[in-house]
């Protein structure tokens, strides 16, 4: 583990950017090597019980056209992306923790484990252990459930149904079932101080997770948060500092390039991001009708696309910065 405390990565995170830049890509290319993981991403459903102050798709936001996919058509893409050579499906939702729902998935991974040979990751909020140990026995390879800020005040401040501490059982429970582990924060949400920053990279550390996906917060128009600034609104490289201390300090976590990233700076921000630590890119496998009602922020990319896998154009984008695409089912490389 390595040896940082909160003054250390504070002073990584305000070191002159280029080096720090160049020093996280660096660590990624010696441990992680030069192959980026791809992992489909399909948001299965915006149905959500929950109220998270930041989110687009919380349950008070009557806007978006709530939807949920079918079986049939989730399995259409999973073999659409087995045929395309990726190896990773990853299933979102908001979140619906009742029998039905939870037997659902449980009969979707199945299926996906029998059929095809890819690894899949599920993202479908806080449930109890038993609720994943039920879905490790159907297959699931990985869960992955951002903390999303390290405060407990402040988490309890963005999250009307849930403490700080219950998410963190979650995270336990899930290790303890097997399953690899992604967590990980949003940078910059209002309140948030380079303290708190620090905090969230050593909370990464400490839970020693397999994954660790982080993007900038933006503030969504239909929610409370509607208008506010991110804390480093005046210094956006921050995002960057962010990912680049994140890699020095889990030297080796699976960390993706996140879509938010895309949002601020498109078509690019995914690459640099990619070049400052990152070595996993998360590709929209989400049908293209459904994609403008999964609009956790505003300007997703990749909501008018017609195309359902936005895999080819995530290719093109890693060789043009001279990495290749990872084979095999990139699992967690820690070895427990
Ligand atoms: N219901 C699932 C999936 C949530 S959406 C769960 O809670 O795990 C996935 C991630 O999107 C969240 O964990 C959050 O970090 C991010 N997100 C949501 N709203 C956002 C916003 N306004 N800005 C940036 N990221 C956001």
């Amino acid at each position: 583990m390595s040896l940082f405390n909160r003054q250390s990565v504070i002073e990584l995170l305000q070191s002159p950017r280029d080096e720090l830049f160049a020093r996280a890509d660096l660590v990624r290319a010696d441990v992680m090597g030069d192959a980026v993981y791809l992992r489909g991403i399909v948001e299965f459903s915006n149905i959500c019980a929950n109220d998270c102050v930041y989110c687009g798709i919380r349950k008070s936001n009557r806007n978006p056209k709530r939807y949920r996919i079918d079986s049939t058509e989730i399995m259409d893409v999973a073999h659409r992306m087995q045929a395309s050579g990726q190896t990773t499906i990853v299933l979102q939702s908001g979140e619906v923790a009742t029998p039905k729902e939870d037997e659902r998935i449980a009969t979707i991974v199945r299926r996906i484990k029998a059929e095809t040979s890819l690894a899949v990751t599920l993202s479908c909020g806080n449930r109890p252990r038993d609720t994943y140990a039920y879905w490790r026995e159907a297959g699931m390879d990985r869960y992955l459930l951002r903390f999303e800020t390290s405060d407990p005040d402040l988490f309890a401040s963005l999250h009307p149904d849930c403490s700080l501490e219950d998410r963190l059982q979650c995270l336990r429970d899930l290790r303890s079932v097997g399953a690899q582990v992604g967590s990980g924060f949003m940078i910059g949400v209002p309140g948030e101080t380079l303290e708190i920053l620090a905090d969230n990279i050593l909370l990464c550390r400490d839970f020693d997770l397999d994954m660790i996906g982080i993007g900038p917060f933006i503030a969504h128009p239909d929610t409370p948060l509607a208008g506010q600034l991110n804390a480093y609104a005046d210094d956006p490289d921050m995002y960057f500092a962010a990912v680049a201390a994140l890699r020095i300090v889990n030297p080796d976590a699976h960390i993706p390039a996140t879509t938010a990233f895309d949002a601020i700076w498109p078509h690019a921000g995914r690459d640099l991001v990619l070049q400052r630590g990152a070595n996993v890119f998360m590709p929209n496998a989400t049908p293209g009708k459904y994609r403008k009602s999964y609009m956790l922020y505003p300007d997703k990319p990749c909501v008018d696309e017609e195309d359902h896998l936005c895999a080819g154009c995530a290719s093109a984008r890693i060789w043009s910065i001279g990495r290749m695409i990872g084979t095999g089912p990139g699992h967690s490389i820690k070895h427990r």
